[in-house]
This record gives C-alpha cells, structure tokens and sequence, in this order.
C-alpha cells in the first residue's frame, strides 16, 4: 500500500515512511492509494476470531511488505494487550469502553501501534528516533506510556505548566528512561508554537530522525479501525449499529467511516461535538468554517478546526450529498453534557466522563426519532481523568483504578523552562546526544 499526501505535492510514501515522517513534506495529510475491502466471511466470521487475528487483518494490506507477517502479528497482539468491553446502558444503547488501557484513554490503542512499529523501524535505521510533541494532557500521557522503553526512540513531552490534571502530570512525567518531560511557564499554545518551530529548525534534524507522534500519523489513524470491528464481534442486536463518536480532530470517527467502507456493517455515523462545532455547522450549510477553539468541561475535543476533516472529504471525494447520508452532527453544550452524565447515573448507574456523555446524549436524541435504530457510543476516556467534573455532578467519588496506582507513587521528574525556543533547542539537543 502506499500514500499520497492531500496536498498532492510529494512523492508517494509506503508505510514505513508515512509513518516516520508523520506528515508528508508538503505539509499534506497522507491518505490511502486505495482502500481495501474485507472479505464477507472475515465480518460473519467475526464471533469466533481473536482480538489479535482482527486486528492483523484489518492492518495487513495498509502495512504491506514493511513488516513481516510473523511481526506484525506481534506488534497486534501487544498493542491489544488490554479489554475493549461493550457494555449495556439500556435496551437501545451499548458503550464500547476504550478505556482500559494503560493511560485509560482510547488514544492508548493508536500510540501503541505507532510506538511499536517505529521501534522495528528504528532497527534498520542508524540514526535515533525522537518523537517531539506538545501535549494539553491526553495526547502526552498516551504517547508516553506507549513508547516508554522502546528500543531506539526518545521522547520529549512538552506540557504547560500548571495546566494539566495531577493524573496527567504524573504520566507525563514519572516514567523516565527515554520519556523526557519539559514543563513550560506558559500555554499549550506556547508549547505547540515551540514544537513547530523545533521541526522548521533543520539543524535539528541533523543526527537524529525528528518526527511527531499526534493523531494524523497514519498508523494512529487506521489502527483505530480495530475496536470498531471488535464492537460489532460482541453486537450480538438483529439490526447494525449507529456509532456515536465523541470527535475532537475526528481522526477517531474517520476511522471508523473507512472501516465502513471496508465492509464493516455500521447503520450510521453521528459526530458527537461540543461547542466547538465547525463540522456540525459544515454538514448544515454545506460550508466549512475554521473556527478559533472554545474552552469546554470536554477539552480534549475543544478543536476549531479538526485536522481529519480533509480526509472524510477525500472519502466521499468531495460528494457533500453522500458525506450527509453518512454522518450527521450534533453540538451539545456544557450543560447538556452535565445531565447527560447525571441521567445516565441516576437511570443506569452508569458513569460517564465528559466526552463519552456528549455521544450518549446524540445518541439519545436519534433514537428518539428513529424506533426501530440501535446504537453503540463510543467511550473515550475513564471518568477518573476527569475527577473535578464528574464527581461534583454525580456527588460520588471515583475510585483511582490499579492501574494507576502505580504511577501516582512514582516521583515527578521534569525541567521546567520559560517559553523560549533557544533553551528549549538546547535542551533538547542535550537529551539526543546524551
Ligand atoms: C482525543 C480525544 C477525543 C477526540 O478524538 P479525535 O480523534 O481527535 O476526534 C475525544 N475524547 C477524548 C477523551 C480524547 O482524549
């Protein structure tokens, strides 16, 4: 398989080099020559297969001969190494939890597969892999953890200080080894403004691969097909379900509308929003605005201009129409989000965080409208990412799971530097040569 960049400018890639490069040269997204479809027996077969072979089937034909069968296989099987439940809420609405990983986020399942495939790349390559990236919380824990101890890469985190959940600054942080965490006396803004100009600097891609590690790698990008197709293997409803995506750069949902195209039975798409609604607004007038982002109790999808947009447009190739009969959009606010987490606690005894509420309450209001409709929400996050939120709206405390126990003993380790590029370039210079 290879990849052409939406800009249409560079060379096409195979997929070791659109994954290492992340984005191509001319800045463009890289996109699928051509996407595959599945076998009808692979989708009936679906009950009796493992999560493993599901997963090795669907990446196959994207990874083509850049990794050998017998690796790949591994790297799923490792990159899978957790649950991926659907959970009944009610009659109508099952949630598939994607938060059973080790950061508790579904961006776990994406960066594992990334990490572990830019480690077998980094054997053939003389020069260190660093991933550099900037992180308003989620992003940075997910990428940490998937990449800590990764033979052949560094990573270098850069957070704002003061600016992210104490669970947060504890997975960014704690882990060590080839995990580097720069706290910045500044914004996110400042951090992302100082990684860009970081990749614009060439001597910092002199005696190292310098590459990024955020949701438009392709390998991010289509692993995330898999849990969709390990939704429908526990779907046990006599009609196809409606997917409810709590969308943010909608990298997530666009997985998804490709897996469908694929051969994934799926009913309908519905990207769940909050405020931040510049797709919602696309899909009613048919124009497409960039919006400045809105702060919101949901900030990890507080994005006014989704970077995948571009690759739903290629999908239906610009066919506004067909992208209609496909996705509908909803913007729910604040408000709505908080009852949706109080209703769904009061009625079902189910706890949501913030994001996930936002595709239950979607998810509501369509199957109001449409009797005979069945759906599946997608959960984003563990409701303990979001402690101050949840626990003040259902008046409970959430227990701390296991799994993170562990890391909120570890101690803390991370420079902290004023917003200025020169120290920044400096130490991470440092940590690529020492
Ligand atoms: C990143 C994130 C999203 C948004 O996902 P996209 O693929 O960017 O649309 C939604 N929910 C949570 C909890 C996230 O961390």
């Amino acid at each position: 398989m290879n990849y052409y960049s939406l800009n249409r400018i560079s060379p096409l890639a195979n997929f070791r080099q659109a994954t290492l490069n992340g984005q191509a040269p001319d800045k463009g997204l890289y996109y699928p020559e051509k996407i595959p479809s599945w076998d009808k027996q692979f989708i009936s077969n679906l009950r009796k297969l493992d999560k493993t072979s599901i997963g090795f089937e669907i990446m196959k034909p994207y990874v083509g001969s850049c990794i050998s069968e017998d690796q790949l296989y591994n790297i799923i099987e490792d990159t899978l190494a957790f649950d991926f439940p659907l959970k009944k809420i009610n009659d109508r609405i099952h949630c598939l939890e994607l938060f059973h990983g080790p950061t508790l986020a579904f961006k776990d399942l994406g960066a594992r597969f990334l990490s572990r495939c830019m480690g077998k790349f980094s054997q053939d390559q003389d020069e260190k892999i660093v991933v550099l990236v900037a992180t308003s919380g989620d992003t940075g824990g997910a990428v940490a953890d998937a990449f800590y101890k990764v033979p052949g890469t560094e990573v270098v985190i850069l957070y704002p200080s003061g600016k992210v959940s104490p669970v947060q600054e504890k997975q960014l942080t704690a882990l060590g080894d080839n995990i580097h965490a720069l706290e910045i006396q500044g914004d996110f803004d400042d951090c992302q403004r100082l990684v860009k100009m970081a990749f614009a600097d060439k001597e910092m891609h002199t005696g190292c691969l310098l590459t990024s590690s955020n949701s438009i790698n392709i390998s991010r990008w289509l692993s995330q097909q898999i849990y969709y197709v390990l939704a429908l293997s526990q779907w046990h409803e006599e009609v196809d379900p409606v997917f409810a995506v709590p969308s943010g750069n909608f990298g997530n949902i666009c997985a998804g509308l490709v897996a469908q195209r694929s051969g994934m039975p799926a009913k309908h798409f519905i990207a769940a929003c909050n405020r931040n609604k510049a797709f919602t607004d696309y899909l009613e007038s048919g124009e497409y605005h960039a919006r400045p982002s809105v702060q919101t109790i949901s900030n990890a999808m507080d994005v006014g201009d989704p970077s995948n947009f571009i690759r739903i447009v290629e999908l239906f190739e610009g066919d506004y129409t067909n992208i209609k009969n496909h996705i509908s959009s909803m913007s729910v606010s604040d408000e709505e989000t908080a009852l949706a987490i109080k209703n769904a606690y009061a009625q079902y005894n189910y706890i949501m965080d913030p994001h996930t509420a936002i595709a239950y309450k979607t998810m509501q209001d369509r199957l109001e409208k449409n009797n005979e409709e069945k759906g599946i929400i997608l959960g984003t996050a563990h409701p303990v990412k979001f402690p101050t939120v949840v626990e003040e709206i259902i008046q409970q405390d959430i227990p701390i799971p296991a799994a993170l126990e562990e890391i909120m003993k570890k101690p803390k380790k991370a420079l902290l530097l004023p917003a200025d590029y020169n120290q920044v370039k400096a130490s991470i210079k440092q940590i690529i040569t020492a």
